[in-house]
């Protein structure tokens, strides 16, 4: 069967186009002429297209606000993100038949720069979808007060190791149909204010299925919400079978399809919008007594919208998994452990000695257990070599002078207040006394903040006067525009992976585990995934004790210091082979679990079966 290579769907022999001698075949005009205007483009695309069957056997639908799946398609904002990208992958690789779906953000998140004082900047992100995806011609609507949005996708196709794909769908209202400010509606990732956002979220739940029906995904059996943001998907499930063949509201039924993974562990971060926003937006959609009622009296919850309609529930790591179900007891919740995808976050030199010694290890991360076998002198050079070319990096950026002989310590991640990367110089006498009887080290931060976080701005500023005031004794520098390229040059290139979170914020944190992945060992909380990942002086090391459900700054400092003294830093400079030991050991112990492809199977089992 000949494909269309502009939507996927079956060519017919009447809309043929000929061109540099060779004879391509179409589904309508349509198509044909969007080949003839630019027919280099669709050449030259590295994406595939699908026939009407491959687009029949998609089984699992999996929406995300944000996909962060390569750094120069900007529509992903951190960690939740990045998640759903590596997951992705996974899944391309291990042939799940599933179709995800998203926003198409037109102005990205932002470029960030910072001024000597550390002050933020926020740039527009220039970028054309055209140049990575691939426009899909059909279009749905969707109505939003009186009016209606009209919607067109574009698609990437995920390609995993054995060639099976995976189609993003990108959502886009840019289209003269539409009002302004519906074209505007998928300019900005978590901008705008509470109208703005909501009318977002509908167009990613409810303009979602609209979409992958209209584009032929009528075999879907899972709806997979990444976050509560897509729960809308529940009303639009509901609708549908409303309007197909029940005369009642079929709550069960769409229950059955429906998948939720909660990423929240504090009430405040589940999105809440007001009735009168709500009611306004969605008019005669449904009835306002049925959201009301599954989604909560005062104000819709996102959150409990999804709970309301999810058969399977899980957090994102076990203790995150527990917190969730504490906070919903009425609920069944589970946990299932992120995961990264691990041959997108292991370095090149590392690639090479996993090829040498762990030839499978791209199919079958679980096979990075046999690390065990690696010489330790190969361990330490591959690391040198990731080391040197972060070391690089920093100097050209920032002048200034740091080497690769002291012990680096890495600090990356949103700069949110709950992370507090400020934690290790809330006292800096001791640091300095640390580095004068222990030994060297020197930091390297980085990370955005939410432009609308004044106190993730003013945490970027007091690291940035901190490492004023030890200019001369401890070298800390502060990255510009952390973004999945320069995490992973930082995630393998320094020797100590930091994490300070506020317990028990960190629902699982993933940072730590692409560090694992190039042998570089974490110092961090226990929370999230480290309460599962650390086994002290094996893997890494634990700040604080596991007793402890409230994060105390102090002890937590104090903490940290202690171990920085008395555990880290003779370790690395007396101990090497005993260091090189761990880092062997974040290898076997956490990358060949803390991947994404356990993560996918996990899902396969417990979730979508
Ligand atoms: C991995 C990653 C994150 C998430 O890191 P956490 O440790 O979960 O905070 C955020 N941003 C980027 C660019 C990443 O690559």
């Amino acid at each position: 069967m000949v494909k269309d290579l502009i939507c996927g769907m079956t060519a017919k022999e009447e809309f043929k186009f000929e061109y540099k001698g060779k004879i391509f075949y179409f589904c309508s005009n349509l198509c044909k002429n969007e080949f003839q205007n630019s027919p280099d483009k669709y050449l030259k695309h590295r994406h595939r297209s699908y026939d009407a069957e491959k687009i029949k056997e998609r089984k699992i639908a999996y929406f995300s606000m944000e996909i962060g799946i390569d750094s120069s398609i900007p529509t992903y904002s951190g960690g939740l993100g990045i998640l759903a990208g590596d997951f992705i992958k996974s899944c391309a690789d291990l042939k799940v038949p599933l179709v995800a779906i998203t926003l198409l953000y037109e102005k990205g998140y932002f470029i960030q720069r910072l001024d000597a004082q550390g002050n933020q900047q926020e740039l527009p992100v220039q970028w054309n979808p055209k140049d990575f995806l691939k426009p899909l011609l059909k279009k749905v609507n969707i109505k939003i007060e009186t009016r209606d949005v009209f919607i067109r996708a574009w698609q990437y196709d995920v390609v995993g190791v054995s060639g099976y794909t995976i189609p993003i769908i990108f959502l886009d209202t840019d289209l003269e149909e539409n009002s302004e400010y519906d074209k505007g509606l998928n300019d900005y990732l978590y901008g705008g204010d509470q109208w703005y956002r909501l009318l977002q979220e509908i167009v990613l739940g409810v303009g979602g299925v609209r979409m992958l029906h209209s584009l032929g995904y009528t075999g879907i059996k899972k709806y997979h919400m990444n976050e509560g943001h897509a729960s809308f998907l529940t009303l639009e499930l509901l609708n549908e079978m409303k309007r197909n063949k029940d005369p009642e509201w079929n709550f069960d039924a769409v229950r059955e399809l429906c998948v939720f993974t909660t990423h929240t562990p504090v009430p405040a971060g589940h999105d809440q919008f007001f009735y009168d926003l709500v009611d306004n937006a969605l008019r005669e959609f449904i009835p306002s007594d049925i959201v009301r009622m599954l989604g909560g009296e005062e104000r819709l919850n996102m959150t409990l919208l999804a709970l309301n309609q999810s058969k399977h529930i899980n957090g994102v790591a076990k203790k995150h998994g527990e917190i969730s179900q504490l906070m919903f007891p009425e609920y069944s919740i589970e946990s299932i452990t992120n995961g990264v995808h691990s041959s997108t976050w292991v370095c090149d030199s590392f690639k090479r000695l996993y090829d040498k010694y762990i030839p499978d290890w791209k199919n079958d991360p679980f096979s990075l257990r046999y690390a065990l076998s690696i010489p330790n002198d190969e361990i330490w050079n591959t690391h040198q070599e990731a080391k040197n070319k972060l070391i690089d990096y920093v100097n050209k950026k920032t002048g200034i002078d740091i080497d690769s002989e002291t012990l680096t310590i890495g600090f990356a991640r949103r700069a949110a207040a709950y992370k507090r990367a400020d934690l290790v110089f809330s006292d800096v006498d001791r640091l300095i006394k640390i580095a004068k009887d222990a030994g060297k080290m020197q930091f390297i931060f980085s990370g955005k903040a939410h432009p609308q976080d004044a106190m993730g701005k003013d945490l970027i500023k007091k690291i940035i006067i901190a490492s004023k005031w030890l200019e001369g004794k401890i070298k800390v520098v502060y990255l510009e525009n952390y973004d999945k390229e320069l995490a992973k040059l930082l995630v393998s290139g320094v020797d100590l992976w930091l994490n300070t979170p506020r317990k028990p914020q960190e629902a699982s944190g993933t940072s730590g585990m692409k560090a694992a992945h190039n042998g570089v060992p974490s110092l961090s909380i226990l929370d999230g995934w480290w309460i599962e990942g650390c086994i002290e002086d094996i893997t890494g090391w634990s700040i604080g004790t596991p007793q402890n459900t409230e994060s105390n700054d102090q002890q937590d400092a104090s903490s940290l210091y202690d171990k920085l003294e008395f555990a880290i830093i003779p370790t690395f400079y007396v101990g090497r082979e005993y260091w090189i030991n761990i880092m062997r050991h974040a290898i076997a112990i956490n990358a060949s679990f803390f991947n994404t492809h356990r993560m996918v199977q996990q899902y396969v089992l417990n979730a979508y079966e």
